[in-house]
């Protein structure tokens, strides 16, 4: 029995939180339910936990993940000093889970995922896979907007040549050396649908359907959504700035061309008055230039953000109990 504990994963499921006080006790319910029963049925280790990471809410969220912590072995949390985002919210909660899992899981905090596929997560990392891709199968519950513009943004950003895994957000399974790897990438525009197919190893993916909130609001709107679709597919893909080198290429051949015709028609004496003409290339030659030093710029942007390496997150107080077996002891 002693031998079994010991050879068991310690599993730890990391949830960003970001003002979700509605969401979390049931959240936190249907977890230790799972959790208690993986444990029971010698899965997992008793040493497993669900990481709250609470980025910077200003409800009572944090106090919420207190008294759970106090009250429920399973629980551990992290507060960070601010609100950072869900990407960044979701590294720093890996990056505390890796050091003490050997299997890290992570969901959002509104149950939108499946948790029955943390069994599947489970068995795929004792058949020895180091990531497990969480895919949606349907999307049901989304409005037809959202459905609309994440088909469209998985499928632009596979075209552009980004690595993604169609329909997978990040719900997904990753071992300690994976997360260890994932530390080692430094960049600040985090993306991590796209960094984590990068890092390699042994992968798979499972399937589900996804289901609707289980309280709460979504904390996306279209604003942070399009952001991040920018983001995605600027920190990954350099085809924007390709396209726009292309479309100036073919521009300035055509303006050549052009001041060739207006030469021949000028050699052969009879030139009008252009200003219609001239106003309309002074205008359309000004918008593509304008688009693409703006392009530029992005990529500029980016290398400055990069170039300072400033730090992603800070944490405030990390809540984590250990429970003592009889093997760990030993
Ligand atoms: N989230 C976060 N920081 C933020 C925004 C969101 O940690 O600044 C968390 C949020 O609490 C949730 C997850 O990220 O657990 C996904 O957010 P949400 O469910 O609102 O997004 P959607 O599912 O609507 O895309
Ligand atoms: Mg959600």
């Amino acid at each position: 029995m002693r031998g079994d504990e010991a050879d068991l994963p310690i599993v730890s499921i990391v949830m960003p939180c970001y003002n979700e006080e509605e969401a979390l006790p049931e959240t936190v319910r249907q977890m230790t339910a799972l959790l208690e029963r993986l444990v029971r049925e010698k899965k997992v280790s008793e040493q497993s936990k669900m990481l709250l990471v609470d980025d910077g809410s200003r409800d009572k969220t944090w106090s919420l993940i207190d008294s759970f912590h106090r009250s429920n072995r399973f629980v551990s949390g992290l507060k960070l000093s601010r609100n950072v985002g869900h990407q960044r919210a979701l590294l720093a909660g890996l990056l505390t889970a890796k050091e003490y899992a050997d299997c890290i899981i992570s969901i959002d905090a509104d149950l939108q995922d499946d948790i029955t596929v943390i069994d599947q997560f489970i068995e795929k990392y004792k058949q020895g896979y180091e990531v497990v891709y969480g895919v949606r199968n349907k999307r049901t519950t989304d409005t037809m907007f959202k459905k609309f513009s994440a088909q469209f943004f998985y499928k632009l950003m596979i075209k552009l040549g980004v690595n993604v895994v169609y329909n997978h957000a990040d719900y997904r399974m990753m071992s300690k050396k994976v997360v260890n790897k994932l530390e080692e990438y430094q960049e600040v525009n985090l993306f991590l649908r796209g960094i984590i197919p990068t890092i390699g190893f042994k992968s798979d993916s499972v399937y589900y359907d996804r289901l609707e909130r289980t309280a709460g609001e979504s904390k996306y709107p279209l604003k942070k959504m399009l952001i991040f679709a920018w983001e995605g597919i600027t920190s990954f893909s350099v085809s924007p700035i390709r396209a726009v080198s292309v479309v100036g290429f073919f521009m300035s051949v055509m303006s050549l061309l052009f001041a060739f015709y207006v030469f021949v028609r000028h050699l052969q004496g009879n030139t009008v008055s252009g200003w219609s003409s001239l106003i309309l290339s002074i205008w359309f030659i000004g918008g593509i230039q304008l688009l693409c030093i703006g392009l530029i710029g992005e990529y500029i942007g980016k290398i400055y953000i990069e170039t300072k390496k400033r730090p992603k997150y800070f944490v405030e107080t990390e809540l984590h109990n250990v429970v003592v077996t009889e093997a760990k002891t030993q």
